[in-house]
């Protein structure tokens, strides 16, 4: 998803310089790629960690009236337990390991 606030790794974008101007076939390729791989580096950085997303999955151990009933309900990303839940958990973030819940929730066994 592109934003006003987009992270991208500066890496990843000194890489893509460098590739583009090893391609091209302008004068002097290297030395407008080492220019901006310079200022590529002197940008600020910001503090970021990549989301982590996660849905909770269901454990049944019997049935209802013909229906699964999910007793058990555990984080996707890091198996953390909601033993005393009997219905599916609603935080929108894992409160263990903080993975976006928000997403497709699934009652997989
Ligand atoms: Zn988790």
């Amino acid at each position: 998803m592109k934003s006003d606030f987009d992270v991208i790794s500066r890496q990843v974008a000194i890489d893509a310089v460098k590739a583009y101007f090893t391609d091209c076939q302008i004068e002097d390729a290297d030395w407008h790629g080492n220019g901006i791989e310079y200022e590529l580096e002197s940008l600020p950085s910001v503090d970021a960690v990549p989301i982590k997303h996660g849905h909770y999955v269901g454990e049944a151990d019997g049935y209802a009236n013909g229906e699964l009933v999910y007793d058990v309900w555990k984080c996707s990303e890091c198996g953390c337990v909601f033993e005393d839940e009997y219905e599916k958990p609603t935080y929108n973030y894992c409160p263990n390991c903080g993975a976006d819940m928000r997403g497709e929730q699934d009652g997989n066994t």
